[in-house]
């Protein structure tokens, strides 16, 4: 945690970078719905994983505590062979994430963004519940909690870089370690890309178990998933395979195939389900990414918005020693309540506004009864502010009225 904590400054510096290569190169990697998207995804993954950490470290450390084979020495060549070893349980773990409907259901999230860039890789998945089992073994082993802690942060931490489309092919690179070009592969939806590059720093993994796939000159990689998510909304984003496995589950007849749904390849369903209830899939020759045009101020509104969100967010973070139980869940609540809301606001639901009213004027007495530092309270106050002052304009992008006025004339 703490490694990936010191790792956020930076993440944002190669992201200003890569901000800075898309405007000199004049590229188009970036829309602001799908960044916003995405980071959210990423703030929700770190607030929910503090929250449901417990209990697979906890499970870890009694495994390490009771079946640990080895006592290893706390030397660089155990810290060398823990990073390498869990990259290959990284790898399998990954492979389940694609293959198998459950695990997909947690991983899809980090596919969702139909975009290619830095803010991908901060997409990670709330809805994760198995995939420490994954590294049960290097308990066996003798790798300590700590160890595995740090590696499995450092592995992460890798991975992000590999998120760009302005990095090409790294020549003898591209044979032993994950590179943008490969993972690129990855990340795409096309015929001969699905299923490919699993590796989380070390591409050998899937060279030695047939999964390998290079970027094609003649293929340009179509990012996103065969069943598009269509929406801005990153509770949903993590829920919507879960709950499309619900519903298969459900609707099905037979009791096997109630279990197929779930354990079963990524993507089949019971005959009877899939012919009474079919699924629309993306054609990728016609394909089109989802978008909702949005007006500047609402934009701003929205930057505005997350950037407030990430900073109660990253305060939560770096503060959790000292939070309070109640502290702790009110925040978590506040924080996954303020994600959602904005998603709204970007799918332009008239609701969104409601919710963006009752929010800032929360924040505001928050602000008033909470002895915040007093930089933070200064700049939450701001943004609270001057997004309160810019809601009008909002309402009026979402609803196509004004808020008093009623209809546009003018339009
Ligand atoms: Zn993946
Ligand atoms: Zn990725």
């Amino acid at each position: 945690m703490t490694i990936i904590l010191w790792a956020i400054p930076f993440f944002f510096l190669l992201i200003s970078i890569e901000l800075i290569a898309e405007k000199v190169k004049g590229t188009a990697y970036y829309r602001v719905n799908d960044a916003i998207n995405s980071l959210t995804v990423g703030v929700l993954s770190r607030v929910t994983g503090i929250l449901k950490a417990l209990v697979p470290l906890t499970i870890y450390a009694v495994a390490y505590e009771y079946i640990a084979l080895f006592t290893l020495p706390d030397s660089m060549w155990t810290w060398v062979a823990a990073f390498i070893i869990y990259d290959f349980f990284y790898y399998w773990n990954h492979r389940y994430g694609h293959e198998v409907s459950l695990f997909w259901a947690a991983h899809v999230v980090h596919h969702s963004s139909e975009e290619y860039n830095l803010t991908t890789a901060l997409r990670q998945t709330s809805g994760s519940f198995f995939s420490w089992i994954f590294y049960l073994p290097m308990a066996l082993v003798g790798f300590t909690p700590e160890t595995l802690l740090a590696v499995a942060a450092l592995n992460l931490v890798y991975q992000f870089w590999v998120h760009t489309r302005h990095v090409p092919k790294l020549g003898w690179f591209e044979y032993v370690f994950v590179s943008p070009s490969n993972h690129r592969v990855h990340h795409a939806q096309n015929d001969i890309y699905l299923d490919r590059n699993y590796g989380g720093v070390f591409i050998v993994w899937d060279r030695l178990f047939g999964t390998f796939q290079e970027e094609l000159d003649h293929e340009p990689p179509i990012y996103g998933v065969r069943k598009a998510l269509k929406s801005w909304d990153p509770v949903w984003a993590n829920l919507q395979v879960y709950s499309q496995l619900m519903k298969d589950s459900w609707r099905t007849k037979r009791w096997s195939d109630k279990c197929k749904v779930w354990f079963g390849r990524t993507g089949w369903r019971p005959a009877d389900v899939s012919e009474a209830y079919p699924l629309a899939r993306v054609n990728l020759a016609t394909f089109k990414k989802f978008d909702v045009q949005l007006s500047m101020t609402t934009k701003v509104y929205c930057l505005l918005q997350h950037s407030v969100t990430v900073l109660i967010a990253l305060m939560f973070m770096l503060n959790l020693d000292t939070l309070t139980n109640s502290s702790l869940w009110g925040l978590s609540a506040f924080i996954i309540f303020s994600a959602v809301s904005v998603g709204l606001v970007m799918e332009k639901r008239p609701v969104s506004f409601y919710f963006e009213l009752i929010k800032n004027i929360g924040l505001i007495v928050g602000l008033l009864v909470l002895s915040l530092p007093s930089w933070l309270t200064i700049a939450l106050f701001f943004g609270t502010s001057v997004s309160m002052c810019l809601l009008h304009r909002v309402y009026r992008d979402i609803h196509g009225t004004d808020l008093v006025e009623g209809p546009i004339a003018s339009q």
